[in-house]
């Protein structure tokens, strides 16, 4: 166990802010041993959630970013030369189902498919991982957990999960929390005053309803707390808004000048 996962297995929960029942039925699919899979657009505290589940159930969490390059081999590990010659390596993976940790997957359908042939068998009854350049099958460690998320947003005929394997996960959908749960992320993550972070919600409801634009993505909560930070450091509120969410969603100057019109009518000049 290497030292960032000991100190998150030590700390106090995250902050956390419920959209529903969510902490309950990952607390109960946790009790039964079951993976749990996480749908919603990006910064909508997915992350967040997991981070926080995790602590509170007192489980070490092993964090692994996918992307289109991340193989079997990568999650599961590879011999490696070292001085003594060839030793075997295990990957994050690996360390999870040893140790009993859980181990959170994000954008998990970008990883290359070899990759679920080693998660399914993880996934289903038999709670196994299967290291085929040993030959060794590493059975979980009671509270290893498997939780994977993605963003159908993004979703495209290649990129989505194939049925026999999410049919294999207890799921949930995220999307962005109601007005009044978002406001109170903003208070308390940015540390703004609630007449600032109602504002900032405000503007991400307007913005989300924006859908002429070809937006790949629209204003998250995270793009919101980082507005409120920018704004909290001393920058006026128009100019975070215009950095943090504006510029941050779009590279197109039509766009940029339609959402900062939508800025500058949500936030007007008592910023
Ligand atoms: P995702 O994993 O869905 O992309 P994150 O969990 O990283 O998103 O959320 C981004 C940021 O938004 C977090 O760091 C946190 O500041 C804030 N956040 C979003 N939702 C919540 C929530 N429900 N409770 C507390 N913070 C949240």
């Amino acid at each position: 166990m290497d030292h960032s996962e000991l100190t998150r297995l030590a700390a106090t929960p995250p902050f956390y802010a419920p959209q529903g029942q969510e902490e309950s039925i990952f607390e109960h699919a946790h009790a039964q041993s079951l993976p749990v899979l996480i749908k919603g657009p990006t910064g909508c505290g997915k992350t967040r959630f997991v981070e926080h589940m995790a602590a509170r159930l007192g489980r070490p969490l092993i964090t692994i970013s996918c992307h289109d390059d991340l193989s079997a081999a990568d999650l599961v590990g590879r011999h490696l030369l070292g001085t003594q010659g060839t030793v075997w390596v295990d990957g994050p993976l690996t360390r999870a189902v040893r140790q009993g940790a859980i181990c959170y997957l994000d954008e998990v359908v970008e990883a290359r498919k070899d990759t679920t042939v080693v998660l399914h068998p993880l996934a289903d009854d038999r709670r196994v991982l299967p290291i085929e350049r040993t030959g060794e099958q590493v059975a979980a460690a009671p509270g290893f957990m498997l939780v994977v998320s993605y963003n159908p947003g993004y979703q495209n005929l290649l990129k989505s999960l194939k049925p026999s394997t999410r049919q294999r996960f207890v799921a949930m959908t995220f999307s962005y929390p109601e007005a009044a749960v978002e406001q109170r992320i903003v208070e308390q993550e940015a540390g703004v005053d609630f007449q600032v972070a109602a504002q900032l919600v405000q503007l991400a409801v307007a913005l989300r309803r924006l859908t002429d634009h070809d937006l790949e993505e629209t204003a998250s909560t995270r793009l919101l707390v980082m507005a409120g930070r920018l704004h909290r450091s001393g920058l006026p509120l128009l100019q975070a808004c215009q950095a943090a969410i504006v510029d941050a969603l779009t590279d197109d100057g039509d766009t940029a000048e339609a959402l900062g019109e939508v800025v500058r009518a949500v936030i007007g000049i008592t910023a």
